[in-house]
């Protein structure tokens, strides 16, 4: 479990500090330079008091029960029911996001629910989900709310699905994806003309995140 900072921040691994004084966030191949109390562009993750911390832990935009088919994964358990969550921002401006509300809000209220990870492992298993989904937006940027969540899962039986658009560096990827069974990585386009136009992304670490996990797989 991460260390918290208050109920819902923790402190995070993922940065360096800068020579002119500001903190660079290496989570994730955007690389924000900030500022003290400033923060990235998933407006999760912040500098304060010089280091990245995470300021949306335990708290969630929004839980469903789903079939499995509509992660959409088709070999994994087919027929059972998984628990979605996700929280709010997103490392991506995608200009065709569908979850715009929640990946782009930019008011903590959006994050209605507390949800610990204990209580979202138990509450799937009590509702007879076999996985939990880290969804709606990018669990990239809530990387130690999903890892908690998922290590929880995994003490109960529970698997762990990784909605994501695979936009993270390979340290805190590798993290990461130690704790999840199955993973849905979109690929939004074939060009790196595509990705910095309509996403704001690059095409590469995505394509290296897909490598990766069929190599895992
Ligand atoms: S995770 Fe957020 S703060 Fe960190 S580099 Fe990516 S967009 Fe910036």
């Amino acid at each position: 479990m991460h260390q918290r900072i208050t109920s819902d921040t923790v402190a995070t691994r993922y940065w360096h500090a800068l020579d002119d004084g500001r903190i660079q966030c290496d989570l994730c191949p955007r690389f924000c330079k900030l500022h003290d109390q400033q923060r990235g562009l998933c407006f999760v993750r912040q500098n304060l008091d010089n280091q990245i911390v995470m300021t949306s832990y335990g708290r969630s935009s929004g839980f469903a029960v789903d079939p499995i088919e509509k992660k959409p994964l088709n070999h994994f358990y087919p027929g059972s029911a998984v628990f979605s969550f996700g929280t709010a921002g997103c490392n991506l401006a995608c200009k065709f996001c569908q979850n715009w509300d929640i990946s782009k809000s930019r008011e903590m209220d959006t994050l209605m629910s507390r949800a610990e990870p204990e209580a979202i492992a138990k509450t799937a298993q009590e509702l007879g989900c076999k996985s939990v989904a880290y969804t709606y937006n990018d669990p990239v940027i809530f990387h130690e709310y999903a890892v908690d969540t998922a290590e929880a899962c995994r003490a109960l039986g529970i698997k762990s699905v990784a909605v994501s658009a695979g936009y993270v560096c390979p340290e805190p990827r590798a993290e990461f994806y130690r704790m999840m069974d199955a993973a849905n990585i979109d690929l939004k386009a074939f060009t790196e003309r595509f990705y910095h136009k309509i996403t704001g992304g690059h095409l590469a670490p995505v394509l290296d995140t897909l490598q990766y996990t069929v190599g895992k797989s």
